[in-house]
């Protein structure tokens, strides 16, 4: 434990984000950088608590062994810091960045005190680790001549390529985008995570020895069983991609859109030329409509700030969350709170308001006459619990409403996978039809066919990503070596 009284002595402040005026002029990172100093601070509010709650089941997935480098960096015993993380972490300068940090949910500090910044001083280490060129690519020292195929290069499909090679497998991963890294490239937009964070470690990957495949889309111009009968086997890592839709009158209308075309086009664009190619859904000058809250609905408008838009309206079916936890959600539960994240502080400091509207229900798009979208009609609900105690809504009788947009970006969640592979490789699907395969054990209903990730679980987290891929790495490796060594979260 590093400083005993730290708790008591410093109150917790985290990395700030710049000026969000500032900040929306342009594409890069929002945390700023602070002085050792403030990290080691932090690291000392930590209490070594007897039971960690923030690295069990309810805090972080992949069971980072959080007191132990909190009280390393008090220290300023960074590299066995990053030892230590990277012992459960196989890219912290992601989760670093981009979790919602569970674990400082289930911190006990946070009990009756603000919680460790867990998140940022994860962040910190790995940051300073790459600074300092600590992080080498570590190739396997002999090789086992088993080949596995990995379907899908985000988090999920990462982590259990980086895991199987380091166990000495020939690893080549088939990504159908022309540049890999699933949602943390073309998902989550630059200015939460620079692209160059993600290449730098792909090209760790690559000197490492597993082999990337771009445009190679499984089940459409490659062809999946032949893949399985060359491969010992066969990972899918394919992510939940089919988005949630509103079917409702006027869908069909011009500027409707699903929330991933506008952000993967984007961010595309500016990968490919700064936006100069105009290969993009731009809402300069529109008035914009966001349909859908959490990370992706939050993506769609600080992306559509950055481009100028005028206006910007953010519809939740669901209530206002209390400022604080109500009694039914207590530590060490993740918190259901109201929380501003980045989009929110930047449109209301451009348009002086938070752009969430609260328990609305879209009615219909309206038309401008020339089949474009110029509003939506909606209606306020309320939430009742029924004589079972489920939630029921129900619409506020004169509460119809209209909203003006020229453009509407459906960010409602995803509903699994596609349906491709699954037809091609004989898959069983569970009842919200992801791949079949039982936590823990990562086999499908197919013989040396694994799944992973988001395809497995449902839209989640890249902390989940990986966990699951390092989880099913151990899975593969055993089903090919009969043991193994590979580390995994329970
Ligand atoms: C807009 C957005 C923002 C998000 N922000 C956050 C965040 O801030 N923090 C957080 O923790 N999580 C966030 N998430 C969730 C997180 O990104 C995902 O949970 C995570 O990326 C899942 O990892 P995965 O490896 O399972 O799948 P993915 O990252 O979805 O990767 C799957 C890959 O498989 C490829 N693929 C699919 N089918 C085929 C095929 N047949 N052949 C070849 N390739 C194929 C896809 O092109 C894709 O590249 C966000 C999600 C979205 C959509
Ligand atoms: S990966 Fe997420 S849950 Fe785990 S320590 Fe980091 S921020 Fe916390």
């Amino acid at each position: 434990m590093g400083k005993p009284t730290g708790f008591k002595e410093f109150p917790r402040e985290t990395v700030p984000y710049s000026d969000p005026l500032e900040r929306v002029s342009g594409w890069g990172e929002f945390m700023v950088d602070v002085p050792e100093e403030h990290l080691r601070t932090q690291g000392a509010r930590c209490m070594d608590c007897g039971v960690p709650f923030c690295q069990s089941a309810t805090g972080c997935p992949i069971d980072n062994l959080i007191p132990e480098w909190n009280d390393l960096v008090y220290h300023g015993r960074w590299r066995e810091a990053l030892d230590r993380l990277h012992k459960t972490n196989n890219f912290p300068e992601f989760t670093g960045r981009v979790c919602p940090a569970p674990c400082e949910g289930a911190c006990v500090l946070g009990i009756n005190e603000p919680a460790v910044t867990i998140k940022n001083i994860e962040c910190a280490i790995v940051d300073k680790g790459f600074e300092e060129g600590w992080i080498q690519p570590e190739p396997p020292v002999e090789r086992t001549g088993k080949k596995v195929a990995i379907i899908g290069s985000g988090p999920a499909g990462l982590t259990a390529a980086q895991q199987l090679n380091r166990a000495g497998h020939s690893v080549v991963v088939y990504e159908r985008d022309d540049r890999i890294g699933g949602l943390l490239t073309y998902g989550i937009p630059n200015m939460k995570l620079d692209k160059g964070t993600v290449d730098r470690r792909l090209d760790i990957l690559r000197a490492e020895g597993v082999e990337f495949v771009t445009n190679a889309h499984v089940g459409v111009n490659k062809d999946a069983q032949k893949l399985r009968s060359e491969s010992d086997a066969l990972i899918l890592a394919c992510g939940a991609t089919r988005p949630r839709d509103l079917p409702i009158p006027g869908r069909d209308l011009e500027g409707v859109h699903f929330a991933m075309e506008f952000l993967l086009k984007n961010t595309k664009s500016l990968m490919d030329s700064e936006l100069e190619d105009g290969s993009y859904i731009s809402a300069k000058g529109k008035r914009v409509i966001v349909i859908g809250g959490g990370d992706t609905g939050t993506d769609c408008i600080g992306t559509s700030i950055r481009h100028g838009c005028t206006s910007l309206v953010n519809f939740e079916l669901l209530p206002k969350p209390p400022a604080e936890r109500a009694p039914s959600n207590p530590w060490p539960e993740w918190p259901v709170i109201f929380r501003v994240d980045y989009g929110h502080q930047e449109a209301e400091a451009k348009f002086g308001k938070d752009p969430r509207e609260f328990c609305v229900l879209s009615k219909r798009f309206l038309d401008d006459g020339n089949g474009n979208v110029s509003g939506i009609e909606t209606v306020r609900i309320e939430w009742t619990k029924d004589d079972e105690g489920k939630w029921q809504m129900s619409e506020v009788p004169g509460s119809e409403e209209i909203f003006e947009a020229d453009l509407v970006f459906l960010a409602m969640g995803f509903l699994g996978p596609e349906d491709t592979l699954a037809e091609q490789l004989g898959l069983e699907r569970d009842p919200r039809s992801n791949f079949k395969a039982e936590y823990g054990k990562y086999a499908t209903t197919t013989d040396g066919v694994f799944a992973a990730g988001d395809c497995r679980r449902g839209q989640s987290l890249v902390v989940w990503g990986i966990a699951e891929g390092r989880g099913a790495a151990r899975a593969v490796d055993t089903f090919l070596m009969g043991r193994s060594d590979l580390p995994a979260p329970d």
